[in-house]
């Protein structure tokens, strides 16, 4: 019996190897024609060179400011883009959207009583409300707080420790993993306090929820970003808090009871307009495949969300604005999207997605840049794995300007991230996300934070990804 499975292995093995040798054998076509290599080093060096995308960066967050989902500016920003786009001359379309409409209001924390405090002082606390809290009421809340390092603590304390309390999640972000460029795990990490805190501790009876934030901060910032409620569970107010202020409130629970006083002023308002920019440069021989190229035009409403990301937009507009200026025309149609609504709701990516559902097979690629501007090391993909050994002409390409390496990731962008479950071959730069969260969702993501070289070295590696796939001979595979 034995023998003769071996046998058989040996054959199923034999089988294999010829399959595979044959297959080799077969002449296939490069995916990249030598022209189209020549002129991807024309993309990249024309790249290097532009400060357009650094520009319109600037615009984008010190002319017009943060672009909330629901507000002029966001809506100011949109047509911004859209005539920049039709400037170049690319067809443009607005489509049409309604987002949420969160407005943050007041937001005040304080420490009334602790250990050892001196009669009649309090400690202000930084804060900052979590995008689609609700408000406390008016006259703020006063109560016991309690620290927890994580669920399993909260779940230890139950509901007679917690019921009638403030709840601080104290888990700390991975600053170890973030230094060593592992930013986005180090978030992955912390972010399910912010997003469930509130309906953890109010299955227990608290009556609001504190995070410490999320992010990297060391300058007595807090990080905003959005959370969730339950239907099934009683909503509480929940709010970031600085490391500082973390530190300081579970520092003074070791001693005595802390007693603070919270005021948050957020309310939803009824769903607004807003729209995804979409700007086609037609296609030469393919105009009816499309290679898109986007990120997200929606900021959060601290900071001017520069690294986040308005950089990613402006490198995609970059693009076309290349190619025009080289005269060259993609085969493919090269789609910019500027997407609404990330930050609170991600209803731009969704409702793309949704509209061009029958269409999805007409969708060669798509990229977004939404992990900041930095020296992008090379190319995320999401897809087929063969998808990475595809691209390899482009990484030798882009190698000159290190940014060669390449991964395989289950998702590479939020906004596409319903194209790539559909399965649309899916990229992103690849960043060394050092300093990234350190600005994250706080008021320190404004323009300043951008190195202009730094961004041309990712508007080079988006121009030039784009084109190649535009220009590609066949398919990728899917
Ligand atoms: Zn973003």
């Amino acid at each position: 019996m034995i023998t003769t499975t071996r046998n058989l292995l040996k054959s199923v093995i034999a089988i294999t190897l010829v399959a595979a040798s044959l297959a080799a054998q077969q002449p296939t076509a490069p995916l990249f024609s030598q022209k189209t290599l020549d002129e991807l080093q024309r993309v990249q060096a024309a790249a290097l060179k532009s400060d357009r995308a650094y520009e319109w960066t600037a615009f984008l967050t010190n002319n017009i400011g943060p672009r909330f989902s629901g507000t002029p500016q966001a809506a100011r920003a949109e047509q911004y883009v859209a005539d920049e786009m039709r400037k170049l001359g690319l067809a443009v379309e607005m489509q049409k959207l309604k987002v949420p409409h969160w407005v943050r209001g007041e937001e005040r924390a304080e420490l009334v009583s602790w250990h050892g405090m001196t009669a009649g002082t309090i400690q202000k606390l930084v804060i900052k409300t979590l995008g689609g809290s609700i408000a406390t009421p008016p006259e703020g809340i006063e109560a016991e707080v309690v620290v927890v390092e994580n669920f399993a603590e909260l779940e230890r304390l139950g509901r007679e420790r917690i019921a009638g309390k403030v709840v601080v999640f104290n888990y700390r972000f991975d600053r170890r993993l973030s230094d060593a460029g592992f930013g986005l795990e180090a978030y992955g990490q912390a972010v399910q306090y912010r997003s469930s805190g509130a309906i953890a501790a109010a299955r227990y009876g608290a009556v609001a929820s504190l995070v410490r934030s999320a992010g990297g901060s060391q300058n007595r910032l807090a990080h905003t970003g959005g959370m969730r409620y339950d239907p099934a569970v009683t909503k509480i107010p929940g709010a970031a808090l600085s490391h500082e202020d973390a530190d300081l409130i579970a520092h003074l629970a070791k001693q005595g009871p802390v007693r603070i006083r919270l005021k948050l002023g957020a309310e939803t308002l009824p769903d607004a307009d807003g729209h995804n920019v979409i700007a086609d440069l037609r296609g030469s021989e393919r105009p009816d495949e499309v290679v898109i190229v986007s990120g997200h035009l929606d900021s959060w409403d601290v900071g001017t969300g520069a690294l986040d990301d308005a950089g990613g937009v402006a490198v995609s507009m970059q693009v076309p604005y290349i190619l025009k200026q080289l005269g060259l025309q993609p085969k493919r149609t090269i789609r910019v999207i500027a997407y609404a609504n990330e930050e609170n709701g991600l209803v731009g990516g969704r409702e793309y997605a949704a509209r061009e559902s029958s269409r999805l097979e007409k969708h060669f690629a798509a990229i977004e840049s939404d992990l900041g501007v930095s020296h992008p090391v090379g190319i995320l993909y999401a897809g087929r794995p063969e998808v990475g050994a595809a691209i390899e002409p482009i990484l030798q390409i882009l190698r000159s300007q290190g940014s060669g390496l390449t991964r395989r990731e289950n998702g590479v962008g939020a906004d596409i991230g319903p194209l790539t479950q559909r399965g649309v071959p899916s990229f992103a730069p690849w960043f060394n996300t050092r300093k990234y969260f350190d600005y994250h969702h706080t008021e320190a993501d404004t323009f300043d934070k951008i190195d202009p070289d730094e961004m041309k070295k990712l508007a080079a590696l988006m121009a030039v990804l784009a084109y190649a796939l535009a220009n590609a001979e066949g398919p990728l595979p899917r």
